[in-house]
């Protein structure tokens, strides 16, 4: 594996580093609150995410046909390179998360692998410039970790599906412009055998979108209805009935996206700011025995992470399969955040609690809802048992629980 930056990667490096300086939002610095249920707020995010993209900083690797920077003679290291410097950049910038993330990291890809070239053509570029948002259409109550347990039907008639049913824990449907949703075709069948991968506009007639408050406060996830909705074949991805594959791509590329190492990076040195700025009996946090090896802890465990990372961009510079490697990046880096999270709100003592809108609130009140948030993450996108079983019947081979 080698760490080092190519002196081409290094200036461009600099380049990114000096763009972020000009370019970021004014109130960006320390201003993770997701605060999802706020429109300006949305409309801040959707206006960043333009700006990244128009300055040629998102989705370096796709396709410039579809809104990408590749073209077809474009080195594979280079454009890998240069988006995993970004990443890393925007992490050291605090720079504000990208809203349109289910697009261009989930469905974006699950396209350029199964789509059809009109699909490809009409849906990726307007992801990458936040133009469409997209939510996820899986779990229902009932299936969650049970996903191909799944009762929301579509049957197909001429040339469009009829869609009813219902999807929870929708994230950001409430103000998602489509979904990639999986639904029953054939009831007949094995439960894996009978689903269907559909792009929903989730403008459609039939559709409600009802939310749901989360312990955070924030209503970032829904209950979503269909009633007799009517979606066209053409928004079919991967075969009628063969859409368990299709949803197995989109997760994979989902547990890479929730187990970034730079979310954890980032968070991390927000903890070790917390700890040497906070002061208990006049010196500061960090100076605490206890406190320091804790620190030390999740700091081994950080870097370990990181070093995964490189491992596994390492694999895909050499065009070895990445196996396992996502789940074990979601099961990692969740549990991860959320112990980093924990072990602010105790630095913090007494005042870790305390709400936004506090007086004495410390760092916007970010450590109690991240602390929320992440635990969150750790269900979502599979929970961490899933994953394990993940990794130990597909990693290991063992063989599978009763
Ligand atoms: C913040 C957040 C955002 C989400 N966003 C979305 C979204 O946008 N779209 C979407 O479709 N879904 C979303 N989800 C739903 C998420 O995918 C499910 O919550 C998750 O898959 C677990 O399903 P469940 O809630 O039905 O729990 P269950 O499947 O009922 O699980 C309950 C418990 O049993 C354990 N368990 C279940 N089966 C097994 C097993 N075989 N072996 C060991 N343990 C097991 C689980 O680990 C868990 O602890 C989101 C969830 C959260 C928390």
């Amino acid at each position: 594996m080698d760490l080092s930056l190519t002196p081409r990667e290094t200036a461009f490096q600099r380049e990114v580093r000096r763009w972020l300086r000009r370019n970021l939002p004014k109130r960006a610095r320390g201003s993770e609150l997701t605060e999802f249920g706020d429109p300006k707020r949305i409309a801040e995010l959707k206006a960043w995410q333009k700006t990244l993209y128009e300055a040629g900083y998102l989705a370096i690797g796709w396709p410039r046909e579809y809104g990408g920077r590749a073209d077809p003679g474009s080195d594979r290291r280079d454009l890998l390179m240069r988006q995993t410097i970004v990443s890393e950049e925007m992490v050291k910038a605090h720079a504000p998360s990208v809203i349109g993330m289910m697009g261009v990291q989930m469905v974006g890809p699950t396209l350029m692998q199964h789509g059809t070239e009109a699909q490809k053509k009409r849906f990726l570029p307007s992801m990458l410039t936040a133009e469409e948002i997209w939510c996820q259409g899986y779990s229902e109550p009932g299936s969650g970790s049970d996903l191909a347990s799944l009762k929301t039907r579509a049957e197909l008639v001429g040339d469009f599906f009829t869609v009813n049913g219902q999807k929870v824990w929708t994230s950001n449907a409430q103000f998602a412009d489509w979904m990639f949703c999986l639904a029953r075709t054939d009831p007949n069948v094995p439960k894996h055998r009978g689903i269907s991968y559909l792009l929903i506009d989730m403008r459609s007639p039939g559709i409600t979108v009802r939310p749901l408050v989360q312990m955070t406060g924030d209503r970032g996830f829904n209950e979503v209805f269909f009633e007799e909705v009517r979606v066209p074949r053409e928004n079919l991805v991967g075969d009628l009935h063969q859409g368990w594959q299709v949803a197995n791509a989109t997760l994979s590329h989902e547990r890479n996206m929730l187990g970034s190492t730079t979310r954890t990076q980032q968070m991390f040195q927000g903890l070790l700011h917390a700890a040497r700025t906070h002061r208990r009996n006049g010196k500061p946090v960090s100076v605490d025995p206890v406190i320091r090896q804790r620190l030390a802890d999740l700091a081994i465990r950080v870097e370990s992470m990181r070093y995964h990372s490189y491992r596994q961009l390492t694999d895909l510079l050499r065009g070895r399969s990445a196996g396992i490697a996502a789940s074990v990046n979601k099961l990692v880096s969740t549990e991860l955040n959320h112990a980093i999270c924990t072990l602010a709100l105790e630095v913090l003592g007494s005042y870790g609690p305390l709400e936004r809108k506090s007086r004495y609130v410390v760092d916007r009140g970010i450590w109690p809802y991240e602390f929320m948030f992440t635990l969150g993450l750790i269900i979502g996108g599979g929970t961490s048992q899933i994953q394990k079983n993940i990794i130990a019947e597909r990693g290991l081979g063992m063989p599978k629980g009763g």
